[in-house]
């Protein structure tokens, strides 16, 4: 089989060294183009970014050459799939263009994923939505697809199994580690020993991003799911890993035991694919009084592929219609990256870039 070539946009930051590195020996992509800001324009990965130190990195990928940031600069790299870890802002400028292009754009920025024809997609929780981008693919037009916020990603997972339940309202409160706020984010002196009870944008974020995921695409257009949810969000001095906890009313009293059960037996479709970055098991729940914590449990998720790529969930409790819980996603793995690599992998199942192999195939033969 051959495999598709792609562009990892932001390769030098947080998420984008996560892409690399779970798309060494990626059965269906490889990398044909890594990119960065201006500064790292030519210059070897191995020289930019600070988790090749890792020996496990193959030497192509040590030594590529960054390109530019730029549309024809990916178009002439040959990628026909791109994974975007860039800044909001750039991410801006550049996605649409490509998409208008014919690339198959994959991406983790905030910036498209309220626009009416892109869908925000979690393939265990909302894989219809892929639909949305399916007639553009027929008609060989390029597509973006984005990823949720990485704690709307957590919650929107936990909440899955408990939909057909009914739910009335959700109560959030997040501990989100400081590798969410990018390679740059926050200096020593304001996180050590600290917490910061605000991170810009993200309450809003996680609140109107699950409202789409939940919602239906009725007519051409989004119709948001009607939940009520209330956000906090707060910053703490972890690396990985964004815990939170959970206040769900349910429509009515429902036993914890088949509730428990529901979690724990919820599967998706990545999961009957058997898609490569697949979890086994998508919410592991853990029995312990104490857990989830990040230093135990951010890199959940069998087998070695995919590894912080299953959320963790405890302190399972109800009082009356009324649940609690507490859950753990490992936020560039399962919050950024991992999720837009199982995007794209579901997209490819369903034959979706069928367009870029028969480009590889046309190119290869015109060669
Ligand atoms: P980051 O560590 O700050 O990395 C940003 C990347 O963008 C770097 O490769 C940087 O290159 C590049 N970049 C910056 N300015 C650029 C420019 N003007 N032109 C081209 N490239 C430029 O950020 P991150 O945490 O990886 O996040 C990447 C994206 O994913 C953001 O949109 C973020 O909101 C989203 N996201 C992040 C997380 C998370 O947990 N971190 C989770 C979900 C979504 P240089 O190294 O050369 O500056």
């Amino acid at each position: 089989m051959r495999k598709i070539p792609i562009a990892v946009l932001g390769c030098t930051g947080l998420v984008g060294q996560q892409f690399i590195r779970m798309l060494i020996h990626h059965p269906y992509f490889e990398i044909a183009a890594l990119t960065a800001s201006a500064k790292a324009k030519g210059k070897n990965y191995c020289d930019v970014a600070d988790q090749t130190q890792d020996t496990s990195f193959p030497s192509s990928i040590h030594d590529q050459k960054l390109i530019e940031t730029s549309v024809d600069a990916v178009i002439r790299s040959g990628a026909k799939v791109v994974f975007s870890a860039l800044p909001a802002h750039i991410a801006e400028v550049i996605e649409k263009p490509l998409a208008a292009k014919g690339i198959f754009v994959f991406s983790n920025a905030r910036t498209n994923r309220m626009e009416p024809d892109v869908p925000i997609l979690i393939p265990e929780v909302n894989p219809e939505h892929l639909q949305i981008v399916a007639r553009r693919a027929s008609e060989k037009k390029g597509f973006i697809i984005t990823n949720s916020n990485c704690s709307a990603t957590g919650l929107v997972i936990a909440l899955k199994p408990l939909m057909d339940f009914g739910i009335r309202s959700i109560i959030t409160s997040t501990y989100q580690a400081i590798s969410g706020a990018g390679r740059k984010g926050l200096s020593a002196f304001e996180i050590t020993g600290n917490v910061i009870p605000f991170i810009e944008n993200e309450e809003e974020k996680i609140e109107e991003e699950t409202a789409k995921i939940f919602g239906k695409w009725i007519n051409g257009r989004f119709k948001p799911a009607k939940i009520e949810i209330n956000v906090s969000c707060c910053r703490v001095p972890v690396l990985d890993g964004h815990l939170a906890t959970v206040i769900v009313e349910l429509e009515r009293e429902i036993d914890l035991d088949i509730l428990k059960e529901s979690i724990h037996s919820f599967r998706g479709i990545p999961q009957d694919l058997t898609l490569p970055t697949a979890p086994e098991i998508p919410i592991i729940v853990r029995e312990e009084k104490n857990r989830p914590q990040p230093a135990l449990d951010v890199n959940a998720g069998s087998p070695e592929r995919a590894k912080g790529m299953a959320i963790s969930l405890g302190r399972l409790r109800k009082k009356g219609r009324r649940i609690n819980f507490v859950f753990l996603v490992h936020n560039t793995i399962r919050g950024a990256a991992g999720t837009c690599i199982l995007n794209a992998e579901f997209a490819y199942s369903r034959g979706l870039l069928k367009n870029s192999v028969r480009h590889i195939y046309s190119k290869r033969r015109a060669t």
